[in-house]
């Protein structure tokens, strides 16, 4: 069953030749089996999940209506909330911390059906590109045990890499659901800013952050995006329009879409992503797109832009972490000051003291005009820039990721940590859509993703010319060997 699309899963329950509970059982039993090598899940809900099974079999025996996504076995990012679960964010934190509502994703994926199977890994409060900042365990790539998965969703794309689940939801900031889709060779979808709603999501970049699916193919990340992508009254961000259907607008073609690229910005690629970027036009190219030339120099901001204004968002939405309110209280403290400074100095990992600093000095009332305000001043120029190259193409074809998944504990220098993220971060500061699709490997068997990224509400087409790409390279059906087998 593990080789199956979360559609065909839902198939296998709604015809009867599998139960809710057989399904669940199944894949409970692949967790354990498989998930102490790559380490992708905090918590697994056995019982949660299989108390649901049994009231889906009941509700198909009794004939009563049965929702979009049946019987369907969903890991979650351990940063959106679950009423009466654990929410850790990976953080020592709130290694207690229970959450007393459910965020809207959750809502909307059960009132489909879809069966919450547990809690996945990620970098400590999603900071960081590789996983090793979660304080707990690190989360390791089914394609390689010795590299990273990506990050900051690392166990929400392991896990569906080595199908423990066919689905899980992730957050993305700066590239955290498209860099570790391209590191595991699955589909990672990351929203326009506003389609799905945050809320019930941990803050980070409340400017930048959005929920978004890994799926094993583009089918079911049209699936999911059906399901999510809904106005929300509790998000003030969250787009007022209707739900959109995703998959009847698939198994489209090509011809004369116009394609962007980049060509300059993308001038010094590593060789071998350079040689697979170029392999993957040659397919749209075949396909009956044409290629234009645009111009996204500005681009080589992103970085610099993303790294003030996220942590200058960070600084403010991780001040509620007071040991007070939310967090582990400092047994050493002896005074109010002490609980607040003791309990988030023993609270918060390194990476995300870092941020809080940076965020707080960008912030500072000598400094905001040097950096806050000049950075927001060039994000408006890379919005402009976007607007512009779609005057001239229907969507934009970069790399997902600089290089395929690095080793892990290779990168120490979080400057070199922060520039994986070149070819993501700048689609979260303008808002946009796009799907990480895998696009071959590399000469160590590791996954190639690219990443097509859209206008402003065009997730649809989004998915469309990723499942394109997908059905004409037919690659998604690759499984890492080491977990290729019941
Ligand atoms: N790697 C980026 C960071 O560390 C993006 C993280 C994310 O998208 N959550 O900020």
């Amino acid at each position: 069953m593990y080789k199956k699309s979360a559609l065909e899963i839902k198939e296998l329950f709604i015809h009867k030749k599998k139960s809710s509970v057989e399904i669940i059982k199944y894949f409970l039993k692949r967790i354990e089996k498989y998930d102490p090598q790559i380490k992708s899940f905090i918590e697994v809900y056995n019982e949660r999940a299989l108390k649901k099974a049994k009231e889906l079999d009941q509700r198909l025996k009794e004939n009563k209506p049965i929702g979009k996504l049946a019987s369907i076995p969903i890991a979650i990012k351990d940063n959106i909330l679950i009423r009466n679960e654990n929410c850790t964010c990976a953080s020592k934190f709130l290694k207690n911390y229970k959450a007393p509502y459910n965020a809207s994703v959750i809502e909307l994926l059960e009132k489909e059906d879809a069966i919450i199977i547990g809690k996945t890994n990620l970098d400590e409060f999603a900071m960081g590109s590789s996983g090793e900042n979660s304080s707990f365990f690190v989360t390791k790539n089914p394609w390689d045990l010795s590299c990273t998965p990506g990050g900051s969703s690392s166990g929400s794309a392991a896990s569906v890499a080595a199908r423990l689940v066919p689905i899980s939801l992730g957050t993305d900031t700066g590239g955290s659901i498209r860099q570790p889709a391209a590191f595991c060779g699955i589909i990672g979808h990351k929203p326009t800013y506003g389609r799905v709603s945050r809320y019930g999501l941990v803050a980070f970049g409340s400017s930048l952050d959005q929920i978004g699916p890994f799926t094993t193919n583009t089918l079911d990340a049209a699936l999911v995006m059906e399901v999510l992508g809904s106005k929300c009254e509790m998000d003030a961000t969250s787009l007022h329009l209707p739900n959109e259907t995703y998959l009847e607008n698939l198994n489209k073609d090509l011809k004369s879409k116009k394609i962007g690229i980049p060509f300059h910005f993308l001038e010094n690629l590593n060789p071998s992503t350079k040689k697979n970027f170029d392999e993957s036009i040659e397919v749209f190219k075949k396909l009956g797109a044409d290629i234009v030339d645009i111009n996204l120099d500005i681009l080589k901001y992103s970085i610099a832009v993303y790294y003030i204004l996220a942590t200058a968002e960070a600084s403010t939405n991780l001040a509620r972490f007071d040991g007070i309110r939310y967090g582990v209280r400092s047994k050493n403290a002896k005074s109010i000051e002490e609980v607040y400074e003791l309990s988030r100095d023993e609270g918060f990992g390194k990476e995300v003291k870092r941020r809080i600093i940076l965020g707080s000095y960008v912030l500072s009332s000598s400094h905001q005009d040097a950096f806050y305000k000049k950075a927001s001043k060039v994000r408006s120029l890379i919005i402009n820039a976007y607007n512009e190259a779609f005057e001239k193409c229907d969507f934009i074809l970069m790399p997902t990721s600089p290089t395929t998944s690095f080793k892990l504990n290779s990168i120490q220098d979080p400057v070199s940590m922060y520039l994986q993220d070149l070819f993501t971060i700048s689609v979260n500061l303008s808002a946009l859509p796009a799907t990480s699709v895998p696009s071959g490997f590399d000469s160590e068997n590791k996954p190639f993703g690219i990443q097509i990224i859209g206008p402003q509400m065009h997730d649809v087409n989004v998915i469309k010319y990723a499942n394109i790409f997908e059905r004409k390279l037919s690659i998604f059906n690759k499984i890492p060997p080491m977990f290729d087998k019941e």
